[in-house]
């Protein structure tokens, strides 16, 4: 069956900082043939393409001249199962927690930690989604995408992913391959990793002793909803900066002038500040300008109280970069994929 094109449709229900700009054709896919087609019906018309999932991790500055391709896949299964070790395959429109919590349901532990990240599975290796100590790639068994240059299927191994902080070959080499299908491998016993922000803290006020998976994750949930802001109720996308790496030496010397400097010694003597304590000493939490804004509670998200533009949003950031850089000597990276 040939999916419906729809022309000049706005983009800000499928953005979660609900930037409203068109996109000039828009389609969905519900299964790899339809992606198959898509491409090619594109391709006979020499429209570039443009793939999003949840649009959670977007920063939409002008209309999109192209056609947007939403990934609309949907389906999860077990591949294998010895007892201990179980391999999963979810489709990659499959809603990020939605499978998350299906594999809890299953008695799987290892996505515990990753409750509540909004976006889609086939999205989550663009920028190995981490949290609360977790990154896909602890958990990743393989992946399935479509070379776009070849239009072949290739099967990628955790090491071809190349999976760096918030980075992999697919950040690297922007819409070369359009993920279909992403494996996990999960267990059925639980390590917990408790050690992170106020996990087990919170663990300890809900008065649980042994956690189990589903535990934890109910706990990350709430930390999570108490402090980022919810993206049906305000436009952003989770962490407008990473958290930048830097030598211990610069580290030194922001500590001489700021002693309460928020920062993680890496396991090659770099070390990882907190971009959030970075721009909340500069002074900009809670900065409004227009509907722009930086969070009242959480300043390494940028908000959107209503009509911002894309381009207003990126030039806060640009704003807060030259600031971050000119106070600490930091430079600050952008998270969000910019179009
Ligand atoms: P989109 O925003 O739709 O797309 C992101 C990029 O991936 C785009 O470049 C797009 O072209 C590409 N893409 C999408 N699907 C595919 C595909 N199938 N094949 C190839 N390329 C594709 N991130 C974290 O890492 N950790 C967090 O804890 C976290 N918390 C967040 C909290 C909030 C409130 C919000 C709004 C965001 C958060 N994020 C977090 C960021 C975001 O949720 C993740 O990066 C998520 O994986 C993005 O998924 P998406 O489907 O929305 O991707
Ligand atoms: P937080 O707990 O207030 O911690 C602030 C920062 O310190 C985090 O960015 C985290 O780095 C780092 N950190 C905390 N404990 C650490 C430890 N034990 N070792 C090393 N680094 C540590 O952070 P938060 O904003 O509430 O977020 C909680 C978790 O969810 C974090 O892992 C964060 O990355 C993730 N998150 C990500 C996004 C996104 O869009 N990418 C949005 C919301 C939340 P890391 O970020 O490197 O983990």
């Amino acid at each position: 069956m040939t999916a419906v094109w729809q022309e000049q449709v706005s983009l800000k229900p499928y953005n979660t900082f609900g930037i409203d700009v068109k996109a000039r054709y828009f389609t969905q896919a519900h299964d790899d043939d339809e992606v198959r087609e898509a491409l090619a019906q594109a391709h006979q018309r020499g429209l570039p393409v443009q793939v999003i999932g949840g649009g959670s991790n977007l920063l939409l500055t002008r209309d999109i001249d192209a056609l947007v391709l939403h990934m609309a896949s949907r389906g999860r299964r077990v591949l294998s199962d010895d007892g201990e070790r179980v391999v999963v395959e979810a489709q990659a429109g499959e809603p990020w927690h939605d499978f998350v919590q299906w594999s809890l349901a299953q008695g799987f532990c290892g996505l515990e930690n990753l409750s509540l990240i909004p976006g889609t599975v086939g999205a989550a290796p663009m920028q190995n989604v981490g949290a609360y100590g977790v990154e896909i790639k602890d958990v990743f068994a393989g992946l399935t995408a479509l070379d776009r240059e070849t239009g072949e299927l290739r099967d990628f191994t955790l090491e071809e992913c190349a999976f760096g902080y918030r980075d992999s070959v697919f950040k690297r080499n922007p819409g070369r391959w359009l993920i279909l299908q992403v494996r996990f491998a999960l267990s059925h016993e639980l390590q917990a990793h408790l050690d992170y922000g106020p996990v087990r803290q919170r663990l300890a006020e809900q008065g649980v002793e042994q956690p189990t998976a589903q535990a934890i994750s109910d706990a990350i949930c709430s930390i999570r909803r108490e402090k980022l802001p919810d993206p049906a109720e305000l436009g952003n996308a989770g962490s407008f900066f990473k958290n930048p790496v830097v030598s211990a030496e610069l580290v030194e010397r922001i500590r001489s002038q700021y002693p309460g400097v928020v920062a993680y010694p890496q396991a090659d003597g770099q070390v990882k500040l907190a971009a959030g304590w970075l721009i909340e000493q500069a002074g900009w939490k809670g900065y409004r300008e227009g509907d722009a804004g930086v969070h009242r509670l959480q300043s390494l998200v940028l908000v959107n109280y209503g009509q911002a533009s894309g381009a207003q949003l990126h030039a806060l950031a640009q704003r807060i970069q030259a600031d971050i850089l000119e106070r600490f000597g930091v430079e600050l990276e952008m998270e969000p994929n910019l179009y």
